[in-house]
């Protein structure tokens, strides 16, 4: 998989796509990872990114010609081209455009597997009030939010999609740190864990993982999982 990240502070990215998983999926070439200054598709002399609102108001949009511009260089695509009408979702099914924004669809483990699934992801971050609407209008193919808050920027928010998204990508995760059974894919949160000692402090851990009876502990883990479930996240169907 391919991702370009269209920021204005692509050093934000620096240490967090160099670092643990998403260090080794790149370095396995399973990934490629490009954090893009927009500022350098801009062509004016002071690289002008933003500009006042019509109509008035506070704050400061992100001008839609860059980024349309960055987009259209990181597709291969003719500027023309590059709006979804003509050249998005049906001539290249395997991009995806995404914008990160507190007004999109929430960020969840079903959403980042059917992203883990294509070839190429493009992350459009935002900054001040946003981006001029006619980006989301015409080239976002997603409209991303990672929760209902409101952060200074996309770059965050695209961090949590990139790592959430690269862990569901087969043969990331080594078997160490494998993602077979975690919380959400069957709707369950996963059993707790326990590591040595066995006893800390007089708090103990349950006899049945000392019992080495490897059916014993996978029932104890399934009930587990539903226990928790139902207690914690009711709606989540596998705890009904
Ligand atoms: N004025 C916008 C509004 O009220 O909806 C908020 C703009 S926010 C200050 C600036 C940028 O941060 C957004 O364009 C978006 O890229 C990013 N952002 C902020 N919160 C986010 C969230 N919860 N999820 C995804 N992106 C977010």
């Amino acid at each position: 998989m391919k991702i370009d990240i269209i920021t204005l502070f692509p050093k934000m990215f620096d240490y967090v796509l160099n670092e643990s998983i998403i260090k080794r999926a790149q370095k396995s070439g399973r990934v490629s990872i490009t954090a893009h200054n927009l500022r350098d598709w801009t062509c004016d002399k002071h690289r002008t990114v933003d500009d006042k609102p019509f109509g008035g108001g506070a704050g400061m949009v992100m001008k839609p010609e860059p980024i349309f511009e960055a987009i259209a260089s990181l597709r291969g695509v003719p500027l023309r081209k590059c709006c979804r009408g003509e050249a998005g979702r049906r001539s290249n099914p395997k991009t995806r455009i995404v914008l990160l924004t507190p007004q999109g669809k929430k960020l969840d483990q079903k959403s980042a597997k059917r992203l883990s699934k294509y070839k190429h992801l493009i992350l459009i971050c935002g900054h001040y009030e946003g981006v001029d609407e006619r980006v989301r209008r015409h080239l976002a193919t997603d409209e991303i939010s990672i929760g209902d808050y409101v952060l200074t920027g996309g770059e965050l928010p695209a961090m949590v999609l990139i790592d959430s998204v690269i862990r569901l990508i087969p043969n990331v995760l080594g078997h160490k740190d494998s993602a077979r059974f975690e919380s959400f894919e069957k709707g369950l949160l996963e059993y707790p864990h326990y590591t040595r000692p066995a006893e800390y402090r007089r708090m103990k851990v349950p006899k049945v993982l000392l019992s080495g009876n490897h059916s014993q502990i996978e029932s104890w883990r399934k009930e587990e999982a539903v226990r928790r479930t139902k207690k914690r996240r009711p709606d989540l169907s596998g705890g009904n």
